[in-house]
């Protein structure tokens, strides 16, 4: 089961007006999403069924103006919306509640971190509308109904009931980012579902949580140790627990995810750092020889970019290096490599660039540079200009080729600077 539809408004229904406006500020700048407010009880109704199919996740006071408590929220819920709920201390429980599972968060409004903690889970399930989950179990009831709960939290569900199926819906979506394992599967047992699952997809890419339809603690402990990151307890089933497991685990890969990302980039550019170069660089290199196919390799280099700190101030010129990083973003593909390797120099390694192109390609990103006002803040805007040295000659290393292209922009500089030099 796969949800596919992409509602893109989200339902804010809190009397509150500075408040409501807050969290819509906070909401709409994080999301880019239209948020739609609602003061009480009827204005919510009348929006609920002003846009049936378009309402992706609503925020709602648990007590609104004309309204008993909870009546909105319950509203909102019998649409198969999934909601934020805003209650204060004194405000009743919703546990047991018709469609209760679907209540994504209660947020205390009280507490000092209420709107953080609120579009925090807006965003989370704007997340889950990314993220692959796939269910295996052999029971079709347990299948369904937690396949449902997760479509219905917007997550795309793959579920199946045999081994081979499991490992087949893995292989078709590398992507998936979490999967379910009953103890029950058809073929084989859950636990060595895992271990094969582990095989392939390591805790820093897959999440996996262990289930079983009664309390054992023997087939808890052999699920975690044989690479499931948790483990649930489908008696008595909890939906509040059950997502609370699920939103854990997924925040961790989020975590592991943003660690990896910072790790690899530049802070003050958002390009690829040194190391992220040199370490894919050399496989990508590899990788040409093996294919023989054509590899350039570029050294870019701002020019006078003194000037410009020693002019407007070291400030400015950290604006400076963004936007001309942006222009060499938007001129290179996915596929190549761009990144800062000092100051205010770069280093671009073009995949399937032949001497031709490269030159015509980076020739074309002098001049665009050369033709930019850029912003520096107070200051009128500045142009800067950039010398490039190229060698897109496959030479016996990316060390070799680097040091080429080196020699390369040294005579572009000498020569009068704003050129691209290649050989
Ligand atoms: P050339 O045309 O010969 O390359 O001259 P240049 O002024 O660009 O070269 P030089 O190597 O003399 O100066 C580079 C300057 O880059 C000096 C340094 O202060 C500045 N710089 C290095 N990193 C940063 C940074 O992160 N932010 C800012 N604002 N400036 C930086
Ligand atoms: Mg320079
Ligand atoms: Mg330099």
């Amino acid at each position: 089961m796969t949800s596919t539809e992409n509602p893109k408004i989200i339902l804010l229904a809190e009397n509150d007006p500075a408040l409501a406006d807050r969290i819509k500020t906070r909401i709409q700048a994080e999301t880019k999403l239209t948020v739609i407010c609602a003061g009480d009880h009827a204005e919510t109704l009348r929006l609920l069924s002003q846009y049936p199919q378009g309402i992706a996740v609503a925020l709602a006071e648990y007590r609104l103006p004309g309204a008993t408590d909870g009546d909105t929220v319950l509203e909102i819920l019998s649409s198969n919306i999934p909601v934020v709920i805003l209650k204060s201390i004194h405000d009743g429980g919703f546990r047991g509640r018709p469609a209760s599972w679907l209540v994504v968060e209660h947020v205390l409004k009280e507490k000092p971190r209420a709107i953080e903690m609120a579009v925090a889970a807006v965003g989370r399930i704007l997340r889950n509308r990314r993220t692959r989950v796939l269910v295996a179990d052999s029971s079709p009831v347990a299948q369904e109904t937690l396949s449902h709960l997760l479509a219905m939290h917007c997550y795309q569900v793959d579920s199946v009931s045999h081994v081979d199926q499991a490992l087949e819906q893995l292989a078709r979506h590398p992507d998936t980012r979490l999967a379910i394992v009953d103890i029950n599967v058809a073929g084989l047992d859950g636990v060595s579902l895992v271990q094969k699952i582990r095989d392939s997809h390591p805790p820093d890419n897959m999440a996996v949580i262990g289930t079983s339809a009664i309390a054992d603690n023997k087939i808890a402990a052999r699920f975690i140790r044989n690479g499931a990151n948790d483990f649930f307890i489908k008696k008595d089933f909890l939906p509040e627990e059950f997502f609370c497991r699920v939103n854990q685990c997924l925040d961790q890969l989020d975590r592991i995810a943003s660690i990896r990302e910072t790790a690899i980039r530049d802070h003050l550019t958002g390009l690829y750092n040194r190391r992220f170069f040199f370490d894919v660089g050399n496989k990508l290199f590899a990788h040409a020889c093996r294919q023989n196919s054509p590899i350039a390799c570029a050294v870019i280099d701002i020019d006078h970019f003194k000037q410009i700190n020693d002019t407007f101030g070291h400030k400015a010129g950290d604006l400076v290096l963004r936007q001309v990083s942006g222009l060499f973003r938007a001129r290179f593909r996915e596929s190549d490599i761009v990144a800062r390797i000092g100051g205010e120099e770069f280093c671009v390694l073009g995949l399937n660039m032949d001497e031709a192109n490269a030159f015509r390609i980076f020739d074309q990103l002098r001049k665009t540079v050369a033709a930019s006002q850029l912003d520096i803040g107070d200051s009128d805007p500045v142009r800067i200009s950039i010398s490039i040295g190229i060698c897109a000659l496959r030479l016996n290393s990316l060390e070799e080729m680097i040091q080429a292209a080196d020699v390369n922009l040294y005579r572009a500089k000498s020569s009068g600077r704003n050129r691209v030099v290649i050989s």
